[in-house]
């Protein structure tokens, strides 16, 4: 077993010596057999909560409802849930209640795809009850049982199969895709964070243009926010040769495709409850992609936007075809004397006190025409040249 499993192990050891069954379960056992690097490993034990923490000294009840409690053992941290079923799906989500069960069988079977409901012991034993094995030899997303009815119990599963398709670049079995297509219009019912959390991870993944193909055909594009008005533009996403590096490029990817005017594009990111953090640098990356498609960046533009914003803009530009010298750019960047006001060698302060200027709006003019002749490189960054300067210039009040 590799490091990350043998390290786990001991996890699902204690848990059998005091009588429970004990397996690694879901994404991780997935990735391990197809060589993908794992995320979190997850453990399913047929030990309640309670017994969970009566097993291991360090434990936090982090979704102690759902069955779920968060182990630490040598400062990693493992995932591990009590077998369970879910009932009462209501509305085409989530269940409102989980019920505990005693058999892995049961636990296995709740899960969404074959691939994803492989269970493995401690001795790398597999347990495989629904072909996933043979799935992922294959390279196919099948549902476990009927998909019809498992997108009826939860609709994000819809959403789940493009994205894996993405993820790893696999093809979703005939009736699952087909299934797919008959319920698209459930997928409204899901709560909009859950959506775009799949929806993210399909715009990140390696067979991205496969996922996202599945996503606009099988009619998912229609139940999302905003951009089901949008087909024909996003659909030339497909064509496009790169794929996007992190959030920031690929929520700027998707505004500029769909040619989302600016002070629309904060709406959209709302819509899609994005934080506000990834909101402002998006807006960022997409302002500065629209000034860098009419002419060079002024090294104010440079300064204002920073290096992040500026490096996420030229790859952004770059997919959508547009040739960027960034050697050129990064270096007129780094040439910049100060990369922030605060690095400015003068302050209101000093203008005050030393030069003898009033408070008012006039200082904060003084320090704009400053620091814009700094970083023109018209002017050195040092208090006693920044004074010439203003005495010298036509400064007064
Ligand atoms: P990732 O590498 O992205 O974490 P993952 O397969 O681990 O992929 P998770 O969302 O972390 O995906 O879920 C862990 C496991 O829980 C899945 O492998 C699957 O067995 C099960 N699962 C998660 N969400 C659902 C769902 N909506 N319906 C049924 N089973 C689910
Ligand atoms: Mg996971």
């Amino acid at each position: 077993l590799p490091e990350l499993f043998e390290e786990a192990a001991p996890i699902l050891k204690a848990l059998q010596d005091n009588g429970f069954e004990a397996y690694f379960v879901g994404g991780s056992v997935r990735d391990l057999l197809i060589n993908r690097p794992i995320n979190d490993i997850d453990i399913a034990t047929s030990a309640y909560p309670e017994e969970i923490k009566q097993t291991f000294k360090k434990t936090v009840d982090t979704g102690i409802e759902h069955g779920t409690v968060t182990v630490i053992e040598n400062k990693q941290t493992y995932e591990v849930t009590t077998f369970r079923t879910e009932s009462d799906y209501q509305d085409f989500r989530r269940p409102d209640k989980v019920t505990f069960v005693k058999s892995l069988t049961e636990d296995l079977k709740r899960r969404d795809f074959t691939i994803n409901a492989l269970a493995m012991d401690a001795n790398g034993e597999i347990v495989d009850l629904f072909g996933g094995l043979d799935d992922l030899n294959h390279k196919v997303i099948k549902a476990v049982g009927n998909p019809s009815e498992r997108f009826h119990e939860d609709a994000l599963r819809m959403m789940r199969a493009v994205r894996f398709q993405s993820q790893l670049d696999f093809e979703i079995e005939q009736h699952t895709k087909e299934a797919i297509i008959e319920h698209h219009e459930l997928l409204s019912k899901i709560a909009v964070e859950r959506v775009r959390d799949e929806f993210l991870k399909l715009g990140l993944g390696q067979g991205f243009k496969k996922g996202f193909k599945s996503f606009i055909e099988f009619n998912l594009l229609k139940q999302v926010p905003i951009l089901y008005d949008y087909e024909s533009e996003l659909r030339r996403l497909l064509g496009i040769d790169f794929l996007p590096a992190n959030e920031v490029i690929f929520w700027s990817m998707i505004a500029v495709s769909c040619q989302l005017p600016l002070d629309k594009i904060r709406p959209f990111l709302v819509k899609w409850k994005n934080s506000n953090k990834i909101k402002e640098e998006v807006v960022a990356v997409v302002e500065l992609f629209d000034v860098m498609m009419i002419k060079e960046p002024t090294n104010r533009e440079l300064y204002q936007y920073g290096l992040t914003t500026l490096l996420q803009t030229i790859e952004l530009m770059r997919m959508f075809g547009e040739e960027v010298n960034a050697t050129l750019l990064v270096d007129r960047y780094n040439q910049l004397l100060i990369k922030s006001r605060d690095e400015l060698a003068i302050d209101g302060k000093i203008l005050i006190k030393d030069l003898g200027f009033r408070p008012g709006p006039a200082i904060g003019q003084i320090l704009y025409d400053v620091e814009e002749a700094i970083l023109n490189h018209e002017l050195e960054n040092n208090l006693k040249a920044i004074k010439n300067y203003i005495e010298v210039g036509d400064f007064h009040e």
